[in-house]
C-alpha cells in the first residue's frame, strides 16, 4: 500500500516541478552531486556558479593586479552596495541596511544602541524559541547595561511549536525598552505576524527589532511597511552567500541618527581617512561599520543576492509554501505511521521554509540520513529540520527523502549508530 503513495507522491512532484517557474534557477547552482538530497540551505546555501568567477575575479584582479587601489575600486563602498542589494528582498527602501560582522555582534550592537536610546527603560523582551546566540548576545548586553536591565524570556505555546502570541502582546508593556525575536525561528520555523508585533510594541513606545536570518531569501519581509525599527540577520543560508559571509543589519532611516553604536571604529568615522584623533559617528547607516570589512566573503554575496532578486521574492515565497506543504503531506502519509510526527505550524502564513520532523530517536536518525545522502541537520532533542531552499530544492528530491527516510525506519537502519553527539550537529 505504502509504494501506491509513493508512486502518486512521485507522479505529484514531477507534475509540480515540470510546473515550476523558479526550476531553472537549479542550473546557476553548484550541483556536484546529483544524488545528494541536500536539506541544509537553512545552515549554508549552495554555492552559485557565478559566485565562483566573481570570486576569482576579486581575488585575480582585485586583489592580485589592482592591490590597495581596489579600495577606492568598489571595496570601500561595497558593505554599503551589497547592503542596497539585499534591501529590497528585506522590503527596505535605500540606505538603511548594511552588511558587517557577524549576525551576533551586529545584534550585540543594535541591541545596545536602543537600549541606551530608550533609557530609563530597562526591559528586553525576547522568547525562548528565538536562537540561542541571539539569547546570548541579549544577556550580555543586558549585563554591561547595569543590574536593573532585564531580559524577560517568553514561553511558547504549549505545543512548543507556536508563539503564544496574546503572551507576547501582554509581556510588551511600558516597561519594555527593546524586544528582539526571530521572524521565522530556528527549531520549529514559527513565522511571527511581524506587523501585529511591531505595532504592539509601537503602542507602548518599545523598538522592536527583527531577526532575519531564517527568512532572509525565504519569505517575504516589508520592514519598511511594517515600521520595523531594527533588523539583523545572515547572508550564508538563504541568501547563498558562503560560510561566514559577513551579516547585514538595518536601522530605519529616521533613527539613525539617534543611535550610537556601542564600537566605534574608523569604517564607522565621519572621516575614516582624515585620521582625527576623536570620534565623530557618520552620517547614517555607515556609522554601525567598525573595521575593515572581510572582503572577499562580502564580495562573495552578490551573486547569491542577484539571484534570487531575479527570481523575485513573491515567487520565491509561493514556492517555498508549495515545497513545504508538499513533504508534510507527504511526512503525514508515510512517515507519522512510523513514528515521526511534524513540529512545524500547519498553517503556511505562520511557517518559513524548513520542516522539522521530531521522531524519539532523531539523533540517531538524522546520522542514518546522512549516510543515506540526505543532508537535514539535527536540533536538541529530537528536531531533524529539512530547509527547503526555494532555487535549488525540487519537489522530486522531497519525495526521494521521504522515501529514504522510510527505507532507513523500515530497516532499522538507524540502530546502528551511537547515541553521543558529534561537536557540529
Ligand atoms: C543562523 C543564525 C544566527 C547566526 O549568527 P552568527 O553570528 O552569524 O553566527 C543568528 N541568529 C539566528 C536567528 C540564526 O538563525
Amino acid at each position: 500500500m505504502p509504494d501506491d503513495i509513493m508512486d502518486t507522491a512521485r507522479r505529484t512532484a514531477q507534475e509540480l516541478d515540470r510546473r515550476d517557474p523558479l526550476a531553472g534557477y537549479r542550473d546557476a547552482f553548484v550541483i556536484d552531486d546529483p544524488e545528494l538530497i541536500y536539506l541544509d540551505g537553512n545552515s549554508l546555501g549552495r554555492l552559485p556558479e557565478r559566485t565562483r568567477s566573481h570570486l576569482h575575479d576579486a581575488i585575480d584582479r582585485g586583489w592580485g593586479r589592482n592591490l590597495i587601489r581596489s579600495w577606492g575600486e568598489g571595496w570601500f563602498d561595497a558593505p554599503v552596495r551589497v547592503g542596497d542589494a539585499i534591501a529590497p528582498l528585506i522590503g527596505a527602501a535605500p540606505g538603511q541596511v548594511v552588511v558587517a560582522d557577524s549576525t551576533s555582534v551586529n545584534l550585540f550592537k543594535l541591541a545596545l544602541a536602543a537600549l541606551e536610546h530608550q533609557a530609563p527603560r530597562t526591559k528586553i523582551v525576547s522568547d525562548e524559541m528565538n536562537f540561542p546566540s541571539d539569547l546570548y548576545v541579549l544577556q550580555g548586553a543586558a549585563r554591561l547595561r547595569g543590574v536593573d536591565t532585564t531580559l524577560d524570556l517568553l514561553q511558547p505555546a504549549s505545543d512548543g511549536i507556536h508563539a503564544d502570541e496574546a503572551r507576547l502582546r501582554g509581556a510588551i508593556d511600558e516597561d519594555t525598552a527593546l524586544v528582539v525575536l526571530s521572524h521565522v525561528t530556528f527549531k520549529s520555523g514559527y513565522m511571527f505576524d511581524a506587523a501585529e508585533v511591531t505595532d504592539r510594541a509601537h503602542e507602548v513606545g518599545a523598538l522592536i527589532l527583527w531577526d532575519l536570518s531564517h527568512s532572509a531569501g525565504s519569505a517575504l519581509v516589508e520592514l519598511d511597511a511594517w515600521g520595523a525599527d531594527l533588523a539583523v540577520g545572515c547572508s550564508y543560508k538563504y541568501l547563498n552567500g558562503g560560510p561566514g559571509a559577513p551579516a547585514f543589519l538595518y536601522v530605519r532611516t529616521d533613527l539613525q541618527d539617534e543611535l550610537v553604536s556601542p564600537i566605534w571604529g574608523w569604517f564607522g568615522q565621519s572621516s575614516p581617512f582624515g585620521f582625527d584623533l576623536g570620534y565623530t559617528p557618520t552620517e547614517g547607516i555607515r556609522r554601525f561599520l567598525v573595521g575593515t570589512p572581510p572582503v572577499l566573503s562580502l564580495l562573495a554575496i552578490e551573486e547569491g543576492v542577484a539571484q534570487v532578486h531575479h527570481a523575485g521574492m513573491p515567487a520565491v515565497r509561493a514556492k517555498s509554501k508549495a515545497l513545504t506543504a508538499y513533504l508534510m503531506d507527504l511526512v503525514d502519509e508515510v512517515l507519522t505511521p512510523l513514528g515521526f510526527s511534524v513540529g512545524t505550524p500547519r498553517d503556511p502564513a505562520r511557517r518559513g521554509s524548513h520542516v522539522t520532523l521530531q521522531h524519539p530517536d532523531a539523533y540517531r536518525m538524522s546520522r542514518a540520513m546522512i549516510d543515506a545522502g540526505i543532508v537535514p541537520d539535527f536540533r536538541e532533542p529530537d528536531n531533524i529540520r529539512l530547509g527547503v531552499a526555494p532555487l535549488y530544492t525540487t519537489f522530486l528530491e522531497l519525495c526521494e527523502a521521504v522515501e529514504r527516510i522510510r527505507h532507513i525506519v523500515e530497516q532499522r537502519q538507524h540502530e546502528g549508530y551511537g547515541v553521543d553527539r558529534a561537536a557540529i550537529t
